[in-house]
């Protein structure tokens, strides 16, 4: 079947913010607590669970002590004063958006006014802004509802983040009916609003829907009425283990959607099987075994290592030097090292984000551990091979990356990871090869500057596949300091000037076999565009990178 995603799906911002909070409480504290499930997301709050936070029902299960995070919903400030006088520490989560619209509450309860919050009456932000009302607060969940307010005391009305506008439109039409001087604030949440006119477009698009997130989910729950009231077969689930083929018989396009508290890895999974659905056979590189080997090549990071020997090889060949060979070597182990580094060290990032990729390293770590200190001892003699200088340089930058890895890359706050790794690369790539060039220095600089750009793309096209997971976990990246939008533009801007590179350096040489480098140029961003799933698209991306070592190495022949 053909899947056609959301675009605004998995965590909101709100989401994000809390996962944040409560991720970086439970590594300072040990253990932390959060006042009802953190999102409503049984599958994520259980990987919270084994992080050591858990979940509390009832104020009395708090001990002096005990650090709780209120939730992105809110709670009621008796709540919060409840927990402070048992000598609980308060980490507030409470979403930014929901905040606002508890301080109309609460302004307008102190300033005589009686507010109606339109919205579940059982769901927890509710429960929190009636709190804030302290007493002068009414809950409508229905037109009926309206009937049983005053028509003459003054009003200020405002509605739970979540709820749909034509729904929360049609409560304010009626409470304005019998009220006139009712005053009205817009307190939807935006990226909620975002999701709700996408499925409404979805719909139109496709012969079936699915909506995956939690059933206790109210974003998730407006996202499936959405969906129903187009009269399109609607499945509401939260893993994809409950899709069953039989309902899609017939199918060829389904939509899917996700709430706003749905990780990205269950919506990858449900996309997956999604597509599998109705494929009459199955090539060869999707039987397990096939799959299950490139799932080590592509976790034990050698299709990184394989595209950065590409890459030296391109350098090292421009450049002319001698024993070409070495560098492409030297690329492969740094690079491997790094990168097994980068993942040993940061996996408990995975167990949130990626389940299977943490699995992986859980059985692989006994292979991955060697597989880390073979790769840097055995650069030793290639490096010495190539001169004591590359050895003493590369030995600097290794215990650099190694110092970054393991204590700088939350810490530096401008030094995301994408600028590190780009650094990394360039230096095996091109400036360990140019200290042996035996060209003009404009061809070096062309190494240069192609190497660096080249580096920066792949890893900014990654930092973007992964700023979900870096939001979360508190990882420096461009799409986390500066938003996806801006990093798109930087990859866009990158990407042109690469190009512009290749074509003056093309003109430059005056050798028209080089054109063909436009080919592995053209693989890459197409493949960075291509492939939203991050597996997939840093195979074809590191692949594309292989190719310009391997063009060049044509060329020269
Ligand atoms: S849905 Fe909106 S209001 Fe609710 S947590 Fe997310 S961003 Fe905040």
């Amino acid at each position: 079947m053909i899947v056609k995603l959301a675009r605004y799906g998995g965590f909101c911002f709100g989401v994000k913010r809390a996962f944040n909070i409560v991720l970086r409480a439970a590594k300072e504290n040990g253990r932390v607590f959060t006042f009802g499930p953190l999102i409503h997301n049984p599958q994520a709050v259980s990987l919270l669970e084994k992080k050591a936070v858990t979940v509390l029902s009832s104020v009395d299960e708090v001990s002096c002590g005990d650090v709780v995070v209120i939730r992105s919903h809110g709670v009621s400030p008796d709540v919060i004063e409840e927990l402070k006088s048992r000598g609980a520490l308060i980490e507030d989560a409470t979403c930014p958006r929901v905040k606002r619209v508890q301080r109309v509450v609460e302004k307008s309860a102190k300033d005589g006014y009686l507010v109606v919050i339109v919205g579940d009456k059982g769901h927890a932000e509710v429960k929190g802004l009636l709190g804030y009302a302290r007493g002068r607060g009414v809950v409508v969940s229905s037109v009926e509802d309206v009937s049983s307010l005053p028509t003459d005391a003054p009003l200020v009305v405002v509605g739970q983040t979540t709820l749909t506008q034509d729904f929360y439109q049609k409560i304010v039409d009626a409470i304005r009916e019998c009220n006139r001087n009712a005053r009205v604030y817009e307190t939807l949440c935006l990226s909620t609003q975002e999701r709700q006119n996408e499925v409404r477009a979805l719909v139109k698009e496709v012969d079936a829907v699915v909506v995956v997130g939690g059933y206790n989910s109210a974003n998730t729950r407006r996202l499936y009425e959405i969906a129903v009231s187009s009269g399109k077969p609607t499945f509401h689930i939260e893993t994809a283990d409950e899709l069953s083929e039989q309902d899609f018989e017939g199918v060829e396009v389904v939509g899917l959607a996700a709430g706003a508290s749905t990780p990205r890895w269950i919506i990858e999974g449900v996309k997956e099987r999604l597509e599998g659905i109705g494929q009459a056979h199955i090539s060869l590189l999707q039987l397990p075994v096939f799959k299950e080997i490139g799932f080590f090549l592509q976790e034990a990071n050698i299709f990184s290592a394989l595209a950065a020997s590409g890459l030296a090889l391109f350098s090292a060949s421009i450049l002319g030097v001698k024993d070409i060979f070495l560098f492409p070597l030297i690329a492969f182990l740094f690079v491997l090292g790094m990168h097994i580094l980068v993942d040993i060290h940061d996996w408990r990032g995975f167990e949130i984000m990626d389940p299977d990729k943490m699995e992986f390293y859980d059985r692989n770590s006994f292979l991955l551990y060697p597989l880390f200190i073979l790769s840097f001892a055995l650069m030793v003699p290639i490096l010495l091979q190539v001169g004591v200088l590359q050895f003493i340089l590369t030995s600097f930058v290794v215990l650099l990356g190694v110092v970054y890895i393991l204590w700088g890359q939350k810490r530096f706050p401008f030094v995301g990871k994408d600028i590190a790794l780009a650094l990394g690369w360039g230096f095996v790539i091109a400036v360990l090869p140019i200290f042996k060039a035996r060209v003009p220095v404009t061809i070096a600089v062309f190494v240069l500057l192609f190497s660096f750009i080249v580096s920066f793309v792949r890893s900014l096209a990654f930092s973007l596949v992964e700023s979900e997971a870096d939001s979360v976990l508190g990882r420096k990246s461009i799409p986390s300091l500066f938003g996806k939008k801006i990093a798109r533009g930087i990859l866009l801007v990158s990407e042109i000037v690469l190009l512009a590179i290749l074509i003056f350096y093309a003109l430059f040489i005056k050798n028209a076999l080089f054109v063909a480098q436009l080919i592995p140029a053209l693989v890459l961003f197409w493949a960075i565009r291509r492939v939203k799933k991050a597996r997939y698209s840093e195979l074809l991306v590191n692949l594309s990178l292989f190719g310009f070592g391997l063009v060049q190495l044509i060329i020269n022949l």
